[in-house]
């Protein structure tokens, strides 16, 4: 009886042993077969855009298991989110939503990216009562251009203007681009009219100064534009000719109006050479006054000749005696203040500093200004050669100036060929011997010129030779210019 109860006992175990197993087994078939897994679904999308400064709010995910034999289950499991969207700072982001289930890691991602899109934003300003103008056309009343991501872009405004209106283009760093347009009132004002000062045709003598007297502009409304005249042209007034002023103004929309000034330059009435036609000697003296210049003065009395003073202002203890070679009936001309050459023949206006300097040392000693002259170095100088063509522009100049320059046709040769006044006298006597009319060159800074005066006056009173001072209508015996 005990052995059939263990008995009973011991098969009633393996019973319970094989079920136990087989329902293990089974069990585990089942979770295998199963092969449970997280599923995540996502609310919107897996790659999204946002408008940079928009509200971003992240749709949501939710995750369920699901397996091969039971298929999804209907519990929702704890999603944790990971990282965040900035709306406000451009650029890429990643969402990461997480599951833990059955001791594993599951996760999704979503990336978000922060763009900008829109334009920046140009405002145009209107100045109340603003009226365009003939000349200003359209002046800009003001805009602004402001944008969400870059701020502040007025800076960066292309303002092109077009025929009938103003375009303003602006783009953000992102690339997106505004343009607004402004629409231009049609400028049809009246043209401002040019008054001329003085006269529209004038007609002067040459000489130092021309002064222009300008024009004035004003506009139909009666503003003045004088500010925006432009002048152009030139007088030249020593120089006779035909001359233009012309004024002008132009709108900011390229039309110009214009006046024109003419300026006609006549040469300084001269009268005509006469040669004269008796035996002449026109002794001439350059350089002085000097010590000597008051012994030559005597003897030219003595023998009641005339003669010719071309003068400098080298040493002003002997200017009386230009006062006093002017009263006793010589002529006076203007030689140099400086006799500088480099100084003189620099300019025009050098030349013409230096002459009328030593026109005002001539009317201090003799009450008027002469209109007698000789070059320094005489009109064929090439000392002037450093100025290119100086000396063709100042014989003209000049001479429409109604000034007379003379140069000579008997050279004593005091002038360091000889210092020997019997030489010099020679040379004088056989120089005029060949001329009817003569220039004689001397210097009254050489005593040894000086000296050999008398003699000439002597040999010319014997031959029948009359000793006169130059005049404007005296001949100029000129040598030809070379510069
Ligand atoms: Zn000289």
């Amino acid at each position: 009886m005990a052995r059939t109860r263990s008995r009973k006992r011991t098969r009633g175990l393996v019973v319970a042993l094989v079920i136990l197993i087989w329902l293990l087994t089974t069990a585990a078939i089942i979770l295998l077969v199963d092969a449970r897994t997280v599923r995540f679904y996502l609310y919107g999308d897996e790659d999204m855009t946002v408008e940079y400064g928009t509200d971003f709010r992240d749709p949501g995910v939710y995750a369920v298991t699901t397996g091969n034999l039971f298929g999804e289950s209907e519990r929702r499991l704890d999603v944790q989110t990971l990282g965040a969207v900035d709306s406000r700072r451009l650029g890429s982001y990643v969402l990461r939503y997480t599951v833990r289930f059955a001791f594993e890691d599951y996760s999704v991602e979503r990336r978000v990216s922060v763009v900008d899109t829109t334009p920046p934003v140009i405002e145009l300003r209107h100045v109340e009562g603003y009226e365009p103008s003939w000349m200003t056309g359209y002046a800009e009343e003001g805009y602004s251009a402001y944008d969400a991501v870059d701020g502040d872009l007025t800076g960066k405004v292309r303002r092109v203007k077009l025929d009938d209106r103003v375009q303003y283009t602006v783009t953000d760093s992102s690339g997106n681009t505004a343009s607004i347009d402004r629409p231009l009132p049609n400028i049809n004002y009246q043209p401002p009219r040019i008054t001329l000062l003085g006269e529209q045709n004038t007609v002067m003598q040459a000489s130092l100064w021309y002064q222009d007297p300008g024009a004035v502009v004003t506009d139909s409304l009666g503003r003045d534009l004088s500010a925006y005249l432009v002048t152009e042209g030139e007088v030249v007034p020593w120089f006779a000719g035909d001359y233009a002023i012309t004024y002008s103004i132009t709108s900011e929309l390229g039309e110009t109006i214009s006046a024109v000034r003419n300026v006609t330059v006549v040469p300084v009435p001269a009268p005509e050479t006469v040669t004269p036609t008796e035996k002449t000697i026109y002794l001439t003296f350059d350089d002085g006054p000097s010590p000597y210049t008051a012994r030559l003065l005597d003897v030219l009395d003595r023998y009641g000749a005339k003669a010719t003073f071309f003068v400098t202002s080298q040493d002003p203890r002997y200017y009386d005696e230009i006062g006093r070679a002017y009263r006793a009936g010589h002529a006076i001309g203007v030689h140099t203040s400086t006799h500088d050459y480099n100084k003189i023949y620099a300019s025009e206006y050098a030349f013409f500093e230096d002459f009328f300097n030593m026109e005002e040392i001539i009317k201090q000693q003799t009450g008027e200004y002469t209109r007698l002259f000789r070059f320094p170095g005489g009109s064929s100088n090439t000392v002037s050669n450093f100025n290119p063509g100086i000396m063709s522009r100042l014989t003209r100049a000049m001479t429409d100036m109604g000034y007379r320059y003379f140069d000579w046709n008997v050279y004593s040769g005091d002038a360091g060929d000889t210092s020997k006044t019997t030489q010099i006298a020679t040379n004088i006597k056989e120089g005029c011997a060949e001329h009817r009319v003569s220039i004689v060159l001397q210097h009254d800074i050489k005593d040894y010129s000086v000296a050999a005066v008398e003699s000439v006056l002597e040999w010319g009173r014997a031959n029948g030779y009359s000793f006169k001072a130059l005049q404007l209508d005296s001949p100029g015996m000129h040598h030809g210019v070379n510069n």
